[in-house]
């Protein structure tokens, strides 16, 4: 991490982040609309101002993708906005999105001076602020040069932002991509799984909008390894990149998960995003009502269940193993869960869903925990506490503990390595997988992680594809 040595400009230091303003948690727990507002160009504009501009900056060596974090904040600083996103679009082909989700307070943020101080420059705010400044000017599509068509044609598997990247990136370079969604709308995650509440839906169409103002074509509802194998369409494609995710629902082995009113985190998601549940009966996607809602584990998925069940009138639990500090979840949205009134119960691990008599759940039989020595991941392992048992009262339980890669394509797939956990193996360098001309990555490569990650999964592989590419040129 960077410390500030004689090399750090001399600068006055100013520890107080500008903060963003949002709805009341008394309003935004009563509807769907985005939580936060993001900063006005004045409110950017000094935020901006309290970068050191650091020689050797911390921030771009924590992001995945390697912003030129300190260029485009000077930008902001001198108020050139446009000059801010171009160099954002260099890098990132999703800043709207990475500026709403990505993890800050680990990656860039975690990398700045001011990050021991708890003070980091809001570096997602202001990523976040360029890209909405962006959509608002008169020509809403990034300009792009059309490259000249080479004639390649790579096809990406799955339209999250692993396969976006990868698009993003080769269609720029001039080769033809065509991308295959399973699902009848593009985004992956973004679109079905993350709520509209934590990043609306408008800005993953407008960038998949760009996408295809850029040449991209997207097939839709085409499931891989059941319309077409891979094999199959590596005869109409030069090469193939494999970003289909990690949407295989983990559950745990305890009594009671066929009970009406278990769900896992994709379905609940599914139908609220995707299919709209919560606009019912605007739209034809019926939604139980629920009273009361455990949502069991600590990341940002189930804190995106719990503040939905919130949305929807339930009282909502998160019921997590360890203690606070150990929550996976990005601060931010545990702090959002917080105000708006989720309930936490700490140390506390399920241990049957509760059979109402007609298969309905009808409680949440749970065990109390402490804290016992770290374990490997480094984290206080939970220790059941005897005697401790009982049941909370509620009338749906959801999933939130993991996912893994669906089977499908493994299974479909030849000459394939595939990951004890389902993942496909992949080089971390290049994305290259055992199979010739196949690339992969994203989650289906290293489990459920984060959207940047993915595109840096994505960004990495598009320049070994293109390297292959180049070389068909010299044969
Ligand atoms: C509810 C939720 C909240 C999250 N919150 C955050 C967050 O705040 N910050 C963060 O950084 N990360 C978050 N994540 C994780 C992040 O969204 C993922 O790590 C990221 O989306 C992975 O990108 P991907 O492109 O690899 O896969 P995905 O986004 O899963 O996209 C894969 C796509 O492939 C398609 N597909 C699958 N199989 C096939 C097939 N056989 N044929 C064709 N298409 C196929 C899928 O339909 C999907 O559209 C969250 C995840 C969830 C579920």
């Amino acid at each position: 991490m960077e410390s500030s040595t004689p090399e750090t400009p001399k600068k006055k230091v100013n520890l107080q982040r500008v903060e963003m303003s949002k709805q009341s948690p008394e309003v935004r727990g009563q509807n769907f609309d985005e939580v936060a507002f993001g900063y006005t160009p004045e409110e950017a504009m000094a935020e901006a101002s309290r970068c050191l501009d650091c020689k050797k900056p911390g921030c771009v060596g924590n992001c995945p993708v390697e912003i030129s974090i300190p260029d485009f904040i000077r930008a902001i600083n001198a108020g050139d906005f446009a000059e801010g996103i171009r160099i954002i679009r260099e890098k990132n082909c999703l800043p709207a999105v990475t500026g709403r989700v990505c993890p800050q307070e680990e990656q860039c943020e975690g990398g700045c001076v001011f990050a021991k101080k708890g003070a980091s420059v809001a570096i997602g705010r202001l990523e976040r602020f360029l890209a909405d400044w962006e959509a608002n000017q008169v020509s809403t599509s990034p300009s792009v040069k059309k490259p000249r068509p080479t004639g390649r044609k790579v096809a990406v598997i799955g339209g999250g932002p692993a396969g976006l990247t990868v698009a993003g990136d080769l269609i720029q370079l001039g080769h033809q991509v065509t991308v295959y969604e399973a699902l009848h709308k593009v985004g992956g995650v973004l679109i079905y799984g993350i709520p509209e509440f934590r990043l609306p839906k408008k800005i993953v169409r407008r960038e998949v909008e760009n996408l295809k103002a850029m040449g991209v074509e997207f097939v839709t509802s085409f499931v891989v390894g059941k319309t077409r194998t891979i094999d199959s369409l590596l005869e109409e494609h030069d090469a193939i990149f494999v970003g289909s995710g990690a949407g295989l629902p983990w559950f745990m082995d305890i009594p009671g998960n066929n009970l009406n009113g278990v769900y896992s985190a994709n379905e609940y998601l599914t139908r609220m995003n995707l299919m709209k549940g919560y606009t019912f009966p605007a739209v034809q996607t019926p939604i139980k009502q629920h009273k009361r809602v455990a949502v069991i584990g600590g990341g940002n998925v189930a804190m995106d269940c719990a503040r939905t069940a919130l949305r929807l009138g339930a009282e909502a639990h998160i019921v997590y193993r360890r203690s606070r500090s150990e929550l996976p979840a990005r601060l931010e949205e545990v702090e959002n869960a917080e105000e708006e009134g989720v309930i936490f119960d700490f140390l506390t691990l399920p241990t049957a869903c509760v059979d109402d008599g007609h298969a309905w759940v009808k409680g949440l039989a749970c065990q109390k925990m402490e804290l016992g020595e770290p374990d490997a991941s480094g984290r206080r392992s939970p220790i059941p506490v005897p005697g401790s048992d009982y049941v909370m009262p509620v009338d749906a339980v959801i999933y939130a503990i993991g996912n893994s890669p669906n089977p499908l394509i493994p299974a479909t797939t030849p000459d394939l390595v595939i990951g004890k956990k389902g993942n496909i193996s992949a080089e971390d360098a290049t994305g290259k997988t055992s199979k010739a001309r196949v690339w992969a990555g994203g989650d289906v490569v290293t489990g459920a992680a984060t959207v940047i990650l993915a595109m840096g999964a994505g960004r990495k592989a598009a320049r070994d594809i293109h390297r292959y590419l180049h070389t068909l040129d010299n044969d």
